[in-house]
């Protein structure tokens, strides 16, 4: 038998990308699967982009991420989209499908992955903090996923009654907008708590969402999109009020492993690649 020398590709379109670790993980993954894949960290500029997915192309890939700034700007390059992502307007993983390149979004599928086997999402409600890129992800796939009832709280209004209308006119779930411009306390009734600000992110450490922390209470879910560090100061108080909760890096690594499962078929190890996350980030010794 002959050898094959001719390895399947895979990779990022960013700006910045240097500080992205998710090259690490996914090549973690191939290796431990066996896979003669390799996934390329690429910096592309905005009015380069056309010119990369064209290449992309040419080369064969089988798919790649867009992260800041192409996630929307990457759709006109392609040749369809999946559901959440035409609902969310935003792309994070092209797959080539045939002789067609199909934009997706992993980001919520993620997360609701990470979610799915601590509770039954169906007819549940979600306070969901924030309206940015990953909140409107995270809504979208929670309200495709079966949640009745999504509370979005944003500091920004404009944001926050455009993400809920999003919601309300694109999906079976109801949601409506709270103005976020005091403390807030998380009604009874409420089954799972979403931060999908970038609060507590690196290095805002002690960095906590301005809710009313005796609100959290033992059964309530608190999730953190936040994926370093992994602790965040919510997470921190929720865990100590008796929460269940969720950090960052496990939606993280849940994208990037539905990503992997769309380009290859193959369901990655989960534990290898927040291993190796861990290790990158700085995390572990
Ligand atoms: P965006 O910039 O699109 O949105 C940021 C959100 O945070 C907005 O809702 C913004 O509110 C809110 N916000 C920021 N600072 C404050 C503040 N001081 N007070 C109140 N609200 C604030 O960012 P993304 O949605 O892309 O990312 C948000 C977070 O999610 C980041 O920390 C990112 O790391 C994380 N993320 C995690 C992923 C994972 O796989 N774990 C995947 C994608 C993102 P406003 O509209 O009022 O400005």
């Amino acid at each position: 038998m002959s050898a094959n020398f001719l390895s399947e590709l895979t990779g990022s379109f960013s700006r910045p990308s240097a500080e992205n670790p998710t090259v690490a993980m996914m090549e973690a993954a191939y290796r431990h699967h066996g896979l003669d894949w390799r996934y390329i960290n690429c910096e592309v500029a905005p009015e380069d982009l056309g010119a990369a997915v064209l290449g992309a192309r040419a080369m064969g890939w089988a798919g790649f991420n867009c992260s800041i700034p192409h996630k929307v700007a990457v759709i006109e390059h392609l040749d369809g989209l999946g559901e959440s992502a035409r609902i969310i307007g935003a792309v994070n993983t092209v797959v080539r499908r045939g002789d067609r390149l199909e934009g997706e979004n992993t980001d919520g599928q993620g997360f609701v992955e990470s979610l799915a086997p601590v509770l039954d999402l169906a007819g549940k409600t979600v306070v969901l903090l924030g309206a940015g890129g990953a909140a409107r992800a995270v809504a979208v796939e929670l309200a495709l996923a079966g949640v009745a009832r999504i509370w979005v709280l944003n500091r920004d209004p404009g944001r926050g009654q455009a993400l809920a209308h999003l919601i309300n006119s694109k999906t079976p779930a109801r949601a409506d907008f709270v103005p976020w411009d005091r403390t807030f306390a998380v009604p009874a009734g409420t089954d799972v708590l979403v931060n999908a600000t970038s609060i507590g992110l690196y290095p805002d450490l002690e960095a906590c969402p301005d809710i009313d922390l005796a609100s959290l209470r033992p059964g309530l879910v608190v999730a953190d999109a936040i994926p370093n560090p992994p602790r965040t100061a919510l997470i921190r108080a929720a865990e100590a009020r008796g929460c269940r909760v969720l950090d960052g890096l496990g939606m993280l690594v849940n994208q990037g492993r539905i990503a992997i499962r769309y380009w290859s078929g193959i369901e990655a190890d989960a534990r290898v690649m927040r291993a190796c996350l861990e290790r990158v980030l700085g995390l572990t010794a």
